[in-house]
């Protein structure tokens, strides 16, 4: 089943054009990479979907459904939620703060879900009174996930998890991505580290100032020119 369906999208920040006639899916189960230089339209993209920015122009399809003129709090609603460049984390809340604004939109009871986040993430656990501004950027990360995931998405847009972490840190963070996704979490993977992506992903779109390049199955694209060339800014 096709969760996610972009067709024709455009987004302009005045008179910038930041993504210019877009189209895409993301298939139920999948993990989608979408990699391009500095400025290409990955943020702009992601930002459409969780409906933090209003098009100028195209369709935004979620589970069949017409969400391109949703409001943002819709979107959580519907099922997507987004863990955004820089993480932004409430600095000054508490660990367990944090993650309980990820659940903002849900009624009830969810304090076995935070329960589960610990289970995933031992670290916040430990840390769940401690301010989230004294958390390190990987734990950091963790938290930004983590708090997306309280909201019980279908699907998880990435926006650069690996972004100033130390190698180690991202092999941890691109295993728990490996993990949600067997465990059903379809993901919208924004990254600069382009190969490290396509390796954790079923298939891979390259976008260049705004406009889609190519896409393809990421294992036919990991070693090609082309993708190189893209992600790098030609
Ligand atoms: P990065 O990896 O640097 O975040 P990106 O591919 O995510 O790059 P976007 O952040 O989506 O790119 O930016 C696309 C274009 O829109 C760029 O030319 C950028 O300068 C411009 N842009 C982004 N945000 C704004 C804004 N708030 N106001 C004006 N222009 C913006």
């Amino acid at each position: 089943m096709t969760l996610l369906e972009i067709e024709n999208l455009s987004v302009n920040y005045g008179a910038i054009q930041a993504v210019r006639g877009l189209s895409l899916t993301v298939q139920e189960g999948e993990v989608v990479t979408l990699i391009g230089a500095n400025g290409a339209g990955k943020t702009t993209t992601l930002r459409a979907v969780s409906r933090l920015l209003r098009p100028v122009a195209g369709q935004i399809r979620f589970a069949g459904r017409d969400i391109t003129r949703a409001p943002a709090d819709q979107a959580v609603r519907l099922g997507i939620a987004q863990s955004p460049e820089g993480r932004q984390v409430l600095a000054r809340q508490s660990v367990q703060d944090n993650l309980e604004l990820g659940a903002y939109t849900r009624k009830g009871n969810f304090r076995a879900d935070l329960y589960e986040m610990y289970e995933r993430f031992p670290r916040l656990g430990e840390r769940r009174t401690q301010l989230a501004g004294t958390l390190s950027g990987g734990e950091q990360q963790m938290l930004a996930i983590a708090r997306a995931l309280m909201s019980r998405p279908k699907l998880l847009l990435l926006d650069e998890p690996s972004l100033g972490l130390a190698p180690i840190i991202v092999r941890e963070i691109f295993s728990i991505i490996r993990e949600l996704n067997e465990q059903g979490v379809t993901i919208l993977l924004v990254e600069q580290n382009a190969r490290l992506a396509m390796n954790a992903s079923h298939r891979t779109y390259v976008l260049e100032a705004g406009q889609l390049t190519f896409s393809g199955v990421s294992a036919d694209l990991v070693n090609d020119e082309r993708v190189l060339h893209a992600y790098l800014g030609g």
